[in-house]
């Protein structure tokens, strides 16, 4: 069989997700939600270190004055990457157990959003917040199953954000100044037998990539027409997140999960890092600012 991908690292995480490329020290950073991980790829020396946290990181960014932040179950913490020593920054529903953050990034001006969701998936309890870079937090918008993929147009005019159950990518106007948010469309109805949308990132054309939960693709999509126009085949069913990285940008990373994979023995290399070349480059992420 062949796949458009090339294994980067043979991990098997049981949740790896949450790829960014940290352009000032050229190393993709990654979560493995379920085994407490933050992970550090180095693609110049092949090396991947990880740090054992506390509790569940739900997602990393990089952090703009060095090392990232977190978002963990009940907070959002900045880490140190070379001693994994945590520092909260803000609570995050620390009084309901029965929630955790998921996936988030920075917008362009360095607030940082991710959602939270039920642990056990099955009620809209969720919350989207905001992280502003003097660390208050706000609740942005609620009725959330399964908070994940999360990105900015590069006119800084448009959030694009799925809520897997959904099957929708919906998009917001985004006002950079105020990072206020209006006008909720649904711009791709998700069709079923892609499996669940679940990590997202955009390229320089403005085009949508999704990994698919269950669906053996990372798939890209036009948001002005809603329709999917290419991706990316994959040697593992649960295809979690994917980013830009490497120095140009042209190196699409994508994490992957041996969770819930019951035919493990047909998929040896779920829970991989992989890369590919797609032919459209991405930009640089945005850190968080405070
Ligand atoms: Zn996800």
């Amino acid at each position: 069989m062949a796949y458009d991908v090339e294994l980067v690292l043979d991990a098997k995480a049981r949740l790896g997700e949450g790829p960014i490329w940290d352009h000032v020290n050229n190393v993709l950073l990654w979560v493995n939600i379920l085994e407490n991980e933050v992970h550090i790829y180095d693609p110049a020396t092949g090396r991947d270190r990880h740090l054992v946290l506390a509790d569940m990181p739900g997602t990393i960014v990089p952090r703009a004055c060095g090392g990232a932040v977190v978002a963990l179950p009940d907070q959002f913490a900045a880490l140190d990457l070379d001693t994994g020593a945590l520092t909260k920054l803000a609570e995050v529903e620390a009084d309901n157990p029965a929630n955790r953050c998921n996936d988030g990034k920075c917008d362009p001006q360095g607030r940082l959003w991710t959602g939270t969701m039920p642990i056990s998936e099955d009620s809209t309890s969720g919350t989207m917040y905001r992280l502003d870079p003097d660390h208050s937090i706000r609740p942005m918008f609620d009725d959330i199953t399964i908070s994940n993929g999360i990105c900015w147009s590069t006119d800084q005019s448009t959030m694009y954000y799925i809520d897997t159950p959904t099957f929708k990518i919906d998009a917001f106007d985004f006002d950079p100044g105020t990072g206020s948010l209006s006008n909720r469309r649904t711009v791709v109805k998700v069709p079923e037998e892609y499996q669940w949308p679940d990590g997202m990132t955009i390229d320089l054309e403005g085009k949508l990539w999704v990994g698919h939960w269950g669906g053996w693709h990372c798939r890209r999509y036009d948001p002005e027409t809603g329709e999917c126009i290419g991706g990316v085949k994959m040697p593992c069913s649960n295809v979690t997140a994917c980013a830009f990285g490497g120095p140009d940008f042209s190196t699409l990373y994508i994490t992957t999960a041996s969770e819930r994979v019951e035919d493990i023995d047909e998929q040896p290399l779920a829970g991989g890092l992989f890369k590919a070349d797609v032919g459209v480059a991405g930009s640089e992420q945005h850190a968080y600012a405070g």
